[in-house]
């Protein structure tokens, strides 16, 4: 076992790339104390060590209309189903003036597959928003998954969808959405949403339209350690063919309340070794970033597993649905990270 952890470390040290079965080794076997050094030491490539950064943000939900019925949601609703909205400019403005009452300045939009909101739409609603805020806020205004829908209900090529976002002012849009990129669980849990390979097709178009995206994984549903590793490999080869132009991966845990898969919750100590396994893995990922989202303050502890960045949520209606708590009280949260020795510093938007 020491040969074993002692090969990989020299991997590392090296900066040569470790492979899915070293990934295996690090998560199952190495000691919390060995893997956090590891992907410190990864992280300090990019980052000055006991830094960290941070902003203030909103996932506004504007709509909770949704015909893809992921068994792990506890958001949608189907449009025929009580309990649906869908936001008018004016309720989206009152909800991103309450994210800057709070000192936010970004506000990432997320919904769901409504059956009839077309790519048009959303490029009027999200530039009036961009005209109203100009200066003030930036916006990541659709997930991957929203825009893949979008542009097959108002049949668009994913590059002709890309293109007509990009003529109407959007600069990014996330790669959320993507849970877990293998066909195998996306067909025992959300069939109806995406095939991985088609994600990857449609960052691509976003990405040659000179859009910026970002990588995201949720972990803790029922999906195998080789599933999970299936995502990574997929994200690191993506990355290394589109030149390193994702700036950031975010990783954060699967909540199974109210919804129709349920489950347990994964405890905080398997998410942080996971990050640290994330930040060794991705190694052309120069941002790791850990969830106080669904994490909260031990969130913070994933500073000491490679991630160096975190976002302080005002709101989100998915997550929170799901039994995920926010907090307005950002002092408590930022001063879990100085506890744990690092020196915080409030970031721009971009370009993470
Ligand atoms: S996770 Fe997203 S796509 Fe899936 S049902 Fe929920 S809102 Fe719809």
């Amino acid at each position: 076992m020491e040969k074993t952890l002692n090969s990989i470390a020299n991997k590392v040290q090296n900066q040569d790339r470790i492979s899915r079965s070293d990934a295996i080794y690090l998560f199952n076997e190495a000691p919390d104390q060995q893997l956090s050094e590891l992907a410190t030491s990864v992280k300090k490539r990019f980052h000055a060590e006991g830094t960290a950064t941070y902003l203030i943000m909103a996932i506004v939900n504007y709509t909770n209309i949704c015909v893809a019925k992921c068994d792990y949601c506890s958001f949608y609703r189907l449009p025929h189903q009580a309990g649906t909205y869908l936001l008018n400019f004016d309720q989206v403005c009152e909800r991103i003036d309450a994210l800057r009452a709070f000192g936010g300045t970004l506000v990432s939009f997320n919904g769901g597959f409504h059956p009839k909101l077309r790519l048009q739409n959303y490029a009027e609603l999200f530039g009036k928003i961009r005209e109203r805020y100009r200066g003030q806020l930036e916006f990541f205004e659709m997930t991957i998954a929203e825009f893949m829908f979008s542009c097959k209900l108002s049949k668009l090529t994913y590059n002709e969808g890309a293109a007509i976002l990009k003529a109407a002012g959007t600069r990014w849009i996330t790669g959320g959405g993507a849970e877990i990129l293998d066909d195998g669980f996306r067909m025992r849990h959300s069939p109806g949403k995406f095939k991985v390979a088609d994600y990857f097709k449609a960052q691509d178009a976003v990405l040659k339209a000179g859009l910026g995206s970002t990588a995201t994984q949720v972990i803790g549903f029922d999906e195998s350690l080789d599933e999970r590793l299936n995502h990574l490999d997929a994200l690191r080869s993506f990355q290394d063919n589109a030149a390193r132009k994702l700036p950031s991966f975010l990783c954060w845990t699967y909540k199974p309340w109210n919804n129709e898969l349920g489950g347990k919750e994964i405890n905080s100590r398997e998410y942080l070794r996971w990050l640290a396994v994330c930040r060794i893995f991705l190694d052309n990922f120069e941002n790791i970033r850990t969830s106080v989202l669904t994490q909260n303050e031990k969130g913070l502890e994933g500073l000491k597993f490679g991630a160096n960045d975190f976002d302080l949520p005002t709101e989100d209606e998915v997550t929170q649905k799901a039994g995920a708590t926010i907090t307005h009280d950002f002092e408590r949260i930022l001063s879990a990270a100085r506890a744990a020795g690092f020196k915080v510093q409030y970031r721009d938007p971009f370009p993470l």
